[in-house]
């Protein structure tokens, strides 16, 4: 297929808005000393983040920087600091934060918590303690057992079974990869689809009702619902860290698949009256999930075209690179954010697919595109090629001049 256009970059609605879950990381520049941090220490951040270093727990912090954000920073601190109290490494991370994080950014992301908080106000989320203490009267979560993690009722036990082994070897043993990075396998149990589906009908219903106004999923849904937003965030999260991150940190590690640490999670609808095709585009995530929860459709294909890094997003796709997958219920597709894709017009009846883009705060880090898009890729072999023919030329032209 022909792309008809540059690819979009399909980012959060909200990523203008900022969220809990993707805030700007802070460059890499010396930071501040906060007080009490030993004087002579030396406090540049380091490039690379520590993996053997294990965070500290941030998850009661309140404030303007989600925890994730603190736990993903606190392996970039310099080593003289990293066996400090918490209480120095938070003031020190939220110096550098602070410094560097535009004051613009920071509002939106007030707000959006402020929107967030509102709707759980009222759309009492199962998973919270605040929900025993919540007194305003608003609409019931319709499937509680949603809202915490339930594996054995939420993963099909193949699904299950492999990430328990826990190897390469046992992903690849329930999946399919029909273009390199592109994996489909069975994941959902029906039960949890169906769930899911009547969950967010409720939560639509309820906005319907209240004439609430939501943020979409995205910039190009018109349609759809941030699960995040409704109470689903911490089991969701769980979802990423417990079944994803393994899988992506053996079949992605060239984009840290195993340093997975937010995710914005979120359902698409097509159909008549709703979203009727997705245009070309690549997502704003590390790694993607796209699992289809039903329910009748016909069409709505997703098709896919290489991966590539922001300066070729726009190259031409190579024949090999072509691939078309029809979206089966409880069926999953696991890709880079990178991998450039669409989603062909849904002809009848009405599909809705479960997203989950799973992000790594630190990924401005990241300079080196080389070892993951296909066109800079091709262009390294191409230089490869020419650097050898003109060694050959070189070397034959002067094997003919000495006979000469
Ligand atoms: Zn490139």
């Amino acid at each position: 297929m022909a792309l008809d256009g540059p690819a979009e970059r399909r980012d959060e609605a909200q990523a203008a808005m900022g969220n809990g879950n993707g805030v700007a990381p802070p460059p890499l520049r010396p930071a501040g000393r906060p007080s009490g941090a030993p004087a002579c220490a030396d406090r540049r951040l380091r490039l690379n983040p520590n993996m053997e270093h294990k965070p500290q727990d941030y998850s009661d912090v309140r404030g303007e920087y989600a925890p994730a954000v603190y736990s993903a920073l606190e392996r970039h601190l310099p080593p003289s600091v990293l066996d400090a109290n918490r209480e120095i490494k938070l003031q020190l991370m939220r110096e550098v934060l602070g410094h560097y994080w535009p004051h613009g950014e920071r509002n939106k992301v007030q707000r959006h918590r402020e929107y967030r908080q509102r709707i759980l106000n009222h759309y009492k989320s199962a998973a919270g303690s605040w929900y025993k203490r919540a007194q305003l009267v608003g609409q019931e979560p319709l499937h509680k057992e949603l809202y915490k993690m339930r594996p054995s009722s939420f993963f099909l036990p193949t699904f299950l079974e492999a990430i328990r082994t826990n190897t390469e070897e046992s992903f690849r043993s329930i999946m399919t990869e029909p273009v390199p990075g592109v994996y489909s396998f069975a994941m959902l149990q029906p039960n949890f689809c169906e769930m899911l589906l009547q969950e967010v009908e409720n939560f639509e219903k309820w906005v319907h009702t209240m004439k609430f106004k939501i943020m979409r999923p995205n910039t190009m849904n018109k349609y759809g619902a941030v699960l995040d937003d409704f109470g689903l965030e911490v089991m969701l999260n769980q979802f990423m860290e417990q079944f994803i991150a393994p899988m992506s940190t053996v079949l992605y590690p060239e984009v840290g698949g195993g340093t997975l640490d937010t995710h914005h999670a979120f359902v698409v609808e097509y159909g008549k009256d709703r979203d009727v095709e997705l245009g070309f585009h690549v997502d704003d995530s590390e790694v993607t999930l796209n699992v289809c929860l039903g329910k009748q459709f016909s069409g709505g294909e997703l098709y896919f075209r290489g991966i590539r890094c922001e300066n070729h997003v726009n190259s031409e796709t190579q024949h090999e690179e072509m691939f078309d997958y029809s979206h089966v219920p409880g069926r999953a597709v696991l890709h880079r954010g990178r991998h450039r894709h669409g989603a062909r017009p849904t002809s009848s009846g009405l599909r809705i697919n479960l997203l989950l883009w799973c992000r790594r705060e630190m990924k401005k880090y990241q300079k080196d595109f080389s070892g993951w898009c296909g066109e800079c890729k091709r262009e390294k072999k191409e230089r490869q090629i020419h650097a050898v023919k003109a060694t050959k030329l070189a070397f034959l032209r002067g094997a003919g001049g000495a006979t000469i």
